[in-house]
């Protein structure tokens, strides 16, 4: 359920965005429950291609413009609204719901574990209830070991769409759970890679860090913005 159905979102490119800041968002998150979509432009970008997964989107309850394309292309269509950083999205959401139970799924074996490890010390109050890595075959089987622990959130990192599937399949077994896509999150709480150093977080440029470090992201990313902005300009 969305918590505030009234508010309109933001349409871009057809697909729509939700123009909570933080602090709205992890307000209006924590009272309600269902799948968060932090959306950028390779995943518009898919969706374009895949009506399946645009329907998916189009479904989440919480959609919210994770990267600084996405937040470009918002600007161009004359809306003013902040990125809002999917690791700092969920980090806020296992504070605001610290206590209550909680589930991991994704990352390489151990990786999880160790990221939970480290939320710990910030947040000692955090109720694992469940954690696994994102390299299983027998999808069913997790889907039914998640919904038995019963969490009120759950923190997919299996990169997508792969997360924004899984989480579409775990909202029928968990309807009153806030289930969360979180990209390669796991891996920075877990000290396996570094986030970008503040001076690119602010200008934007995390993924501009993340290619030089990481080359083979490069072909992926890269092509992908600037094609993004070009299709809003032109829509
Ligand atoms: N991953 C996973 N299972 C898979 C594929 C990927 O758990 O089958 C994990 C991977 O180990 C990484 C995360 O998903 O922790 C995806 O990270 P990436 O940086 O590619 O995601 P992004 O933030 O770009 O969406």
């Amino acid at each position: 359920m969305r918590y505030n159905l009234y508010m309109e979102r933001a349409n871009l490119l057809g697909f729509g965005i939700d123009k909570y800041t933080l602090d709205e968002a992890a307000e209006a998150a924590e009272k309600s429950c269902g799948q968060v979509v932090t959306i950028n432009p390779e995943m518009i970008d898919y969706a374009l291609k895949n009506p399946e997964f645009a329907d998916l989107i189009n479904q989440a309850e919480f959609v919210i413009p994770d990267g600084i394309g996405v937040q470009l292309g918002l600007r161009i269509k004359g809306y003013k609204i902040r990125r809002i950083p999917g690791i700092e999205f969920a980090k806020r959401m296992l504070i605001e719901t610290k206590g209550l139970p909680a589930a991991f799924v994704g990352a390489k074996p151990d990786v999880a574990q160790k990221a939970v490890n480290n939320l710990l010390k910030e947040i000692p109050e955090l109720n694992a209830v469940y954690i696994h890595d994102g390299y299983f075959s027998d999808t069913d089987l997790i889907l039914k070991e998640i919904s038995s622990a019963n969490p009120r959130i759950v923190l997919a990192a299996l990169g997508s769409p792969k997360q924004e599937e899984f989480i579409f399949m775990l909202k029928k077994l968990l309807p009153e759970a806030l289930l969360i896509g979180v990209g390669g999150s796991f891996d920075v709480w877990a000290g396996e890679v570094e986030r970008a150093p503040e001076i690119y977080q602010k200008l934007g440029l995390e993924w501009l860090y993340r290619t030089v470090k990481e080359p083979a992201r490069f072909k992926r990313i890269f092509p992908a913005l600037p094609l993004f902005v070009l299709r809003v300009l032109r829509s």
